[in-house]
Parts: C-alpha cells; sequence; structure tokens
C-alpha cells in the first residue's frame, strides 16, 4: 500500500500544496491560458501517482491538449494506454444520455475514485470545462458545483473547473467564485488565487480550531510523535517523523527542527528490544491501539501507538520510571514488612512451644524474655507502618512542651536497655542548654530511630554518640557511628520512603526503610531540619535541629 501524503503538489505556482477535497476555478481567456495552467496541474498529478481526468471544451480539444501535456509528460502514451489519465470531450462526460444530469456526473466521479484507489492510486484529480454550458443550465450548474464540495470533501479528489470570461456576466462570476474555494484569475501578468469568502470563513474556524488542539497537544504530559512509513521498494524501511509535541522535545532532548523530516530510527529514545518496524507493522493491521513498555538507558516509557491512516502513525510516550520504581518499592517494602513481622513471630512460636514441651523453671525466664522483645520488635514495626499511614494522611498533630534534654537523654536510654545495646551510647548535654519546644512522644521517636540506625548500621561494640548543643538560638542534637558509612550517591536518598541502601541490603541487617522517612516528617513538623554527613568506611553523623522553648 502507498503512504498517501496528506497535501499534494498542485503544481501551480501561486497555489503550490492544496489538501485533497480542494475545489478551484480558473477563470480564462484563451487556450494558451487553460494550458498554462491544466498542463502543469495535470503533470504533477501523474507524477505523484494519481489518477487524472481531462474533460475539454472549445477552445481547446482533446488533442491539443494531449499534444501539450505530452510535450511534458515523455511517457503520455502509456499514461493513455493504461488509462491512468483520460483526456475526452465534454459531451462525452456531462452530457452522455444528451442531457445534463446532476447525480449521473457526481456518481461518475465517485466511481472514478473508487476505480483508482483500487488500482492502487492515491486519489483522482480532475479538470472539467463549462463553455458548453447554456445560460438555460447555469442554475442547475451552480447547484451541481455546490454538490461537488458536499461529495469531494471526504474523498481524496482535486476538481479545477474552468470558466470562459467571455463568457460569464458579473452574477455568474460571483456564483463561482462563492461555489470554489480558490479563483485563478490572470491579473497584471500574472495568475493570482481570489479566496470566496466561504473559504476565508471555513479557514478561519479551522485556524481556530487548529490552534485549539495545537493548545491541547502541546500540553500533553506525553511525548506525541505523528509520523509516516518510509518505503523503499514497497517494503517499509523507517519511519519519518511529521509532527511532535513539546514533551516529546524533552524526552529526545532535542528541538523541533532537529526532529522533524528525520527518521524515527535517529531521533525516537533508543530503545532496547524493541524493533519499531515490526511494532507498527503490528500496528497497522491492528483495530485497536497497540500498547507496550520499553527502556532507554536509565528510563521506563509505556508507549500507545496507533493508525489513524493508511502509512500513517501516532506515538504517544509515557516515562514511567517513577511510577514503576515506587511499584517495585512498594513490593519490596510488602516483602520487608512481612519478613519483619515473620521473624519475631516465629520466635515467640518456638519460645511458646519449647515451653509447652519443658516447662523447666530454670529456661523459663529466658524463653519469656525472647517472647517480651519479639512482641516489642513487632510492636514497634506496627507503630511505623500506623505513624506512616498518619503522616500519609495530613499534619501530624503535637502535644508540644519545653522539653530538657539531659533528663529526657539519661531517661530515655535507661528506658531502652532492654532493647537495645545501650553500653555503646555515650551522651553529652551541656549543663546550660536551653529545653526544646517537643513533643516528648514524638521527639522520643525521632531519637530512637537515629540511635538504632546507629546501632544497626555500625560493628557491634563500636561507640555511638549522642550529642547535644546550641545552634544559634534554636538546638541540635547530633548522633554519631564509627559504621561503615553511606555513599555519597546514596546519601540524598536516605529520607525518601522506603530507601534502603544497597550496602545494609547485603549485609541482611533487618529494616524497612521507613525509619528516617518518618524521623524527617516529625522534625519538620516541629519547625526543625535533619541532615546526614557521612565517610564511607569511618561513619555517619545525623543532626536535627529544633526550636528552643522559649
Ligand atoms: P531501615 O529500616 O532500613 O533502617 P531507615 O529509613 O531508618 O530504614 O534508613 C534508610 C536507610 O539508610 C537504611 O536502610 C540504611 O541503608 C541507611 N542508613 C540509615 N542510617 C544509617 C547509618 N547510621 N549508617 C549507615 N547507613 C544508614
Amino acid at each position: 500500500m502507498h503512504a498517501t501524503t496528506p497535501l499534494r503538489d498542485s503544481g501551480i505556482d501561486r497555489i503550490g500544496q492544496m489538501p485533497w477535497g480542494t475545489h478551484l476555478c480558473q477563470f480564462y481567456r484563451d487556450k494558451d491560458d487553460l494550458l498554462d495552467i491544466l498542463v502543469p496541474y495535470f503533470k504533477a498529478g501523474l507524477e505523484s501517482n494519481e489518477c487524472c481526468m481531462w474533460v475539454t471544451s472549445d477552445p481547446l480539444g482533446v488533442d491539443e491538449a494531449t499534444s501539450a501535456l505530452g510535450a511534458v509528460v515523455p511517457d503520455l502514451d502509456r499514461h493513455l494506454a493504461d488509462e491512468r489519465i483520460q483526456i475526452l470531450p465534454y459531451d462525452h462526460w456531462y452530457l452522455r444520455g444528451g442531457h445534463f444530469d446532476m447525480r449521473r456526473v457526481l456518481d461518475g466521479w465517485k466511481a472514478r475514485v473508487d476505480e483508482a484507489l483500487a488500482r492502487g492510486f492515491d486519489g483522482v484529480r480532475v479538470t472539467g470545462n463549462t463553455a458548453w454550458l447554456e445560460a438555460a443550465h447555469w442554475a442547475d450548474f451552480t447547484e451541481y458545483e455546490d454538490a461537488i464540495n458536499g461529495v469531494i470533501r471526504d474523498l481524496p479528489v482535486l476538481v479545477a473547473c474552468t470558466y470562459g470570461l467571455g463568457r460569464c456576466g458579473a452574477t455568474e462570476i460571483i456564483d463561482v467564485v462563492g461555489t470554489h474555494q480558490f479563483a485563478l484569475v490572470h491579473r497584471g501578468g500574472r495568475w493570482e488565487a481570489v479566496e470566496s469568502t466561504e473559504r476565508r470563513r471555513v479557514a478561519e474556524a479551522l485556524r481556530e480550531r487548529e490552534h485549539r488542539l495545537r493548545l491541547l497537544f502541546e500540553n500533553l504530559s506525553s511525548g506525541c510523535v505523528y509520523h509516516r512509513a518510509l518505503e523503499d521498494g514497497g517494503r517499509t524501511v523507517d519511519y519519518v517523523l511529521l509532527e511532535v509535541n513539546a514533551a516529546f522535545e524533552r524526552m529526545a532532548g532535542l528541538r523541533r527542527d532537529q526532529i522533524l523530516g528525520r527518521r524515527a530510527g535517529e531521533v525516537m529514545p533508543a530503545v532496547h528490544g524493541v524493533d519499531w518496524v515490526s511494532m507498527f507493522q503490528r500496528v497497522a493491521g491492528a483495530a485497536e491501539p497497540v500498547r507496550l513498555e520499553c527502556r532507554s538507558g536509565l528510563r521506563t516509557y509505556s508507549v500507545l501507538a496507533y493508525s489513524p491512516a493508511p502509512g500513517f502513525f501516532v506515538t504517544l510516550f509515557d516515562d514511567v520510571t517513577e511510577r514503576r520504581k515506587a511499584e517495585e518499592q512498594r513490593e519490596d517494602f510488602l516483602r520487608a514488612v512481612s519478613h519483619d513481622l515473620r521473624t519475631p513471630l516465629s520466635a515467640i512460636s518456638l519460645s511458646a512451644q519449647s515451653l509447652l514441651r519443658r516447662p523447666d523453671p530454670e529456661v523459663l525466664p529466658r524463653r519469656l524474655n525472647r517472647i517480651v522483645n519479639a512482641c516489642e520488635h513487632m510492636t514497634a514495626t506496627l507503630d511505623d507502618l500506623s505513624e506512616i499511614a498518619r503522616l500519609d494522611s495530613g499534619p501530624v498533630p503535637l502535644k508540644r512542651r519545653a522539653v530538657d534534654l539531659g533528663r529526657f537523654g539519661a531517661e530515655l536510654v535507661a528506658r531502652l536497655a532492654g532493647a537495645l545495646d545501650t553500653s555503646r551510647i555515650t551522651i553529652t548535654i551541656p549543663e546550660d542548654l536551653p529545653a526544646v519546644d517537643a513533643d516528648p512522644d514524638r521527639l522520643e521517636r525521632i531519637v530512637v530511630n537515629l540511635l538504632s540506625n546507629a546501632l544497626k548500621y555500625s560493628t557491634p561494640g563500636s561507640e555511638v554518640r549522642l550529642d547535644c548543643g546550641r545552634d544559634g538560638d534554636r538546638v541540635a542534637i547530633s548522633i554519631t557511628d564509627r559504621g561503615a558509612g553511606i555513599v555519597p550517591e546514596d546519601l540524598p536518598h536516605v529520607f525518601d520512603r522506603f530507601f534502603r541502601t544497597k550496602a545494609a541490603r547485603a549485609t541482611g541487617v533487618q529494616g524497612l526503610g521507613i525509619g528516617l522517612y518518618i524521623t524527617r516528617a516529625l522534625v519538620e513538623a516541629h519547625g526543625g531540619s535533619i541532615t546526614a554527613e557521612s565517610e564511607p568506611g569511618r561513619g555517619s553523623c545525623f543532626r536535627v535541629v529544633l526550636p528552643a522553648a522559649s
């Protein structure tokens, strides 16, 4: 199948390209005027894979038309022989049966189009001459010209009607201009195209609609490409990009003028594992849009393509990298949650079973201790989960008061003794440190999260420091460890939801990747800030700054 171009070469300088469905007229003075326009008009048609039909009338006969066209189209005889072009006198076309019958003539044009399409041509280009028309037929003929507009609007047809100036009065000229989109007139030694007001109105309405559609198209968040098949020897070898929107320019990292007219292979995101040619062959044959997902470098795209006309395609690209990453993270998270809950649960179950089998007073405290620790761990995990759900549903309600960090720190570490290895923690808090303005429960959560990370991600026995001090008129709390640290590329992400470093995952240290996310949200709810510094191999320091109580 041939890829049809939406715009056709008219062959006429003053008009250039025109869309299918164009209906124009020429006012001529003599035979030369007719040849001036019609010869290049049909030459362009024969060069553009179209079928042609030239209906002649006085002052230009079939023979003269044929020889003038033959002078510029060397293989005209062959085209005539296989009816690629027909050149015939008006009475063989308009007045078949001895009179003008509008329906029969219109059906005749339509039949020519169907025949041309069936033979693999793009469409039909015709001309008719009205010199035969007698005044008595004028009203019928104007009606016919009007009807042509309705018929050819959706067909691959170009129609050029020629009117002899000598035979048209002012009324006729007005009628003719009104029923055609352009009128070609000879003025000041050259041809000019006069637009009818109807055409101008339609063109304005179209421009307005085009403007609205373009606004929509340009503001689509999907990268959108309109392209056509590029054929070589009847085989599609690539695609030529005809139109793109701003989102596609951003995706391709190129400007529109660097994209249009280029091949898809050069411009479409370099995608691994997608054979575009076979994909669009599938699209060409499909009634429904075809969807697929592909990766290009580090990005993942969801692609949707369909074919609005044979050989033409619309392809939409959506960057779904973040969405896919979030889905993967969510899956990892759910796996981690179930693992995190299952481990203490099996410890509880094993301890209880062994107590049932051997209710020995000697092992009882140890077993019960294990059960209590496992329960505490599960409670902490469940608290994290409900905290995160609460954070997602709106601002954190705080019960603030002045908290003296000296007392708060000492009490907290004492309370944690059962659950964490608090012997590793060194606390330094200056005596004259102002109290912080905080919700003590939330503050405990912040400090516990940071302390347990510091203990968890460093070698057993190594020191963890909790230092407090002033930061201008605020109060700073730093938690420093001597662990493996965090590599610079991971550091900006440690506060992201579900983020865990590769190193943490590799060491098998348990965690859900939500502790620091919750910590930061709680700190910020207090109007404070949190930062992390780390030197791989030497340790990390998390620093929280909170407002002092007035
Ligand atoms: P998790 O439950 O995984 O500990 P967090 O949100 O508390 O989740 O921490 C996110 C990630 O940041 C951890 O998985 C770990 O990779 C890294 N991280 C946090 N604190 C430290 C630390 N003190 N030392 C090294 N890595 C840390």
